[in-house]
């Protein structure tokens, strides 16, 4: 995986920790609002309660990804220039980030379908469209801010649903139309065969997988929090993400995916 998609908070102003609003919650302890630091960023922009987010209650945080957003923008939009310094750019620069993170995330997704044997007889419509993605992120602020991200978004959709479809076509059985998204929140998946099942932004939270088997399953957008992923195999998941895995549960047996790293607290 390119390095820079990878998050790097170490050349990165905090601009999730201030840029970024978020609500009194199971993820956040408290609320706050855009353009507001959040109460445990410290002056050199690193979180002090970084090894205790879980714990504290900022579970939000673990699953949070800038996909390189942060440091792009910190470093390469504002030329290492902070909100701090220049004030006249804060909000700004708040405004820009989560577009970028938008970007990145569309890059990141490309890029893996750009890696697969299976996505080969579109391979150029693909790396045209990450070109095309990789020239927004490059843009001045000013121009950025009038990309229309969701027509973007709709064009590279298209592609990945292209993708998810060659790449599953071996593996991939009808999903039960009947049951809703919904119907997934604290389901019972024990040991079930889910391989190649299109997960398209399903609702996981907390939904039992020990022992499943989601091999080559799409689970571009799914939310994972709390789900049970223990003993599960995701060997060759599709468009699963390092911070949808750190807000999931899961031990030293389970599979993923040779992209990915296994969470530190998984454990046995
Ligand atoms: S708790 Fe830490 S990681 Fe989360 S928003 Fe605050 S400073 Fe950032």
């Amino acid at each position: 995986m390119n390095t820079y998609l990878q998050s790097d908070c170490s050349n990165c102003f905090g601009l999730c920790c201030v840029a970024l609003p978020y609500a009194k919650s199971a993820d956040f302890p408290f609320s706050k609002d855009s353009g507001d630091p959040c109460q445990n960023l410290c002056s050199d922009f690193r979180c002090k309660i970084h090894d205790q987010l879980r714990d504290k209650g900022f579970r939000g945080c673990v699953s949070y990804e800038c996909f390189g957003a942060g440091q792009h923008v910190s470093q390469t939009l504002y030329a290492g220039i902070d909100w701090r310094e220049k004030p006249e750019h804060a909000s700004e620069m708040f405004e820009v980030f989560p577009l970028v993170q938008q970007l990145h995330e569309m890059l990141w997704y490309l890029n893996q379908a750009l890696s697969l044997k299976e996505t080969k007889s579109f391979h150029l419509k693909l790396q045209n469209l990450y070109e095309e993605t990789l020239q927004l992120t490059e843009r001045k602020p000013k121009d950025l801010l009038k990309v229309d991200i969701g027509a973007h978004r709709s064009n590279v959709n298209d592609l990945l649903l292209k993708t998810s479809e060659v790449y599953r076509k071996d593996v991939s059985k009808p999903r039960n139309n009947k049951k809703k998204a919904l119907d997934y929140v604290g389901a019972n998946l024990k040991g079930a065969d889910l391989q190649g099942i299109n997960f398209r932004g399903t609702l996981l939270i907390a939904a039992n997988l020990t022992h499943a088997n989601l091999r080559k399953a799409d689970l571009i957008g799914a939310d994972l929090r709390d789900a049970d992923l223990r003993h599960a195999n995701l060997t060759g998941a599709l468009f699963l993400t390092q911070s949808q895995l750190n807000s999931a549960k899961g031990n030293v047996h389970t599979k993923i995916p040779n992209y990915l790293q296994r969470p530190g607290h998984w454990v046995e």
